[in-house]
């Protein structure tokens, strides 16, 4: 069965169905109850929350378990669904040449996706390269190259250079034989006009195929902003979450999800270079329920 890993109220009350063929309002009225605590605490958006629990309430009072199936997991599989449904599956990958660009705020965890995505086309057999325009963030350089010399991929940076727009085009010259070209950007404390025009000057020469918003896992309900503005300036294709090794659960990644009409492509599980799963949403949605 899916969603194995649920949490204890929620794992209480589906098991009070069991043996039950058929859900009364009451039940459903507990499970729906369960369902919006867990994904609030998980930090999900509220209005998302909101509109989850209506379909699922409307679809399990609604829905005839087809036979042979417990009310239980009828209504699991509905929650499931109605989960998947808002999360998608993970964002396409294609196993060939492209760009791809990582967006977000300062400290998400974009230097160390950068060269962890580069690990994982390393290991798909391309070629991949970092090429590194964070000009503003001390110690940016010095972290993507080591990390980069780690995972013992091509790395392009220019530590004497304070032009991000000149970095990148130097950049792609510079690792021309490389397949992948993953090209970090700069993030600030928040959303600043610069930085976007920033982000938008170094998106009109690098042309990325993809590009991704990165994360953090504890950003919660400020992930709408976020993705809001990086979609409008550049349009995000796909999200990134990091730091699910820690105790948050990534909610704000449906809301980031949500607001950009894209998917979730990996998600950040450590800080060394292998620390890089490819998004799944079963797990995901058994973390965020959990
Ligand atoms: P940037 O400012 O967006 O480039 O963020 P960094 O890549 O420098 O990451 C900020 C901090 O978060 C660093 O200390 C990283 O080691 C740490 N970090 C990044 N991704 C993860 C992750 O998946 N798990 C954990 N535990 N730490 C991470």
């Amino acid at each position: 069965m899916v969603l194995d890993n649920l949490g204890s109220s929620l794992r209480g009350s589906l098991d009070k169905l069991r043996g039950k063929s058929r859900l009364d309002e009451d039940d459903v009225q507990e499970i729906v109850k369960e369902i919006q605590r867990s994904l609030l605490s998980a930090d999900v958006d509220v209005s998302l929350v909101m509109d989850l629990s209506d379909s699922i309430k409307t679809r399990a009072l609604e829905e005839e378990p087809p036979g042979g199936t417990s009310a239980r997991d009828h209504v699991l599989k509905i929650v499931y669904e109605e989960l998947v449904g808002l999360i998608g599956e993970s964002t396409e990958i294609p196993l060939e040449s492209q760009t791809i660009m990582l967006a977000g705020l300062q400290g998400s965890g974009k230097t160390t996706t950068s060269a962890k995505m580069a690990w994982w086309f390393s290991k798909k057999g391309l070629r991949p390269a970092v090429i590194q325009t964070d000009t503003f963030r001390p110690g940016a350089y010095d972290q993507a190259k080591q990390m980069c010399e780690r995972a013992e991929v091509d790395f392009y940076g220019d530590p004497d250079c304070d032009d991000p727009v000149q970095i990148a085009r130097d950049g792609l010259e510079a690792t021309e034989d490389a397949d992948v070209h993953i090209v970090d950007t700069a993030g600030r404390h928040a959303l600043e006009d610069d930085l976007i025009a920033e982000i938008e000057e170094i998106e009109g020469v690098v042309q990325p195929d993809l590009n991704l918003l990165v994360l953090d896992a504890a950003i919660g309900q400020g992930a709408k902003e976020q993705a809001q503005q990086f979609d409008e300036s550049i349009g995000i294709g796909g999200v990134v979450i990091t730091k699910l090794d820690g105790t948050a659960k990534g909610g704000g990644a449906l809301t980031a999800v949500n607001e950009t009409d894209s998917s979730i492509a990996f998600l950040g599980m450590g800080e060394t270079v292998q620390d890089i799963e490819r998004f799944e949403p079963n797990g995901f949605i058994s973390r965020l329920l959990g």
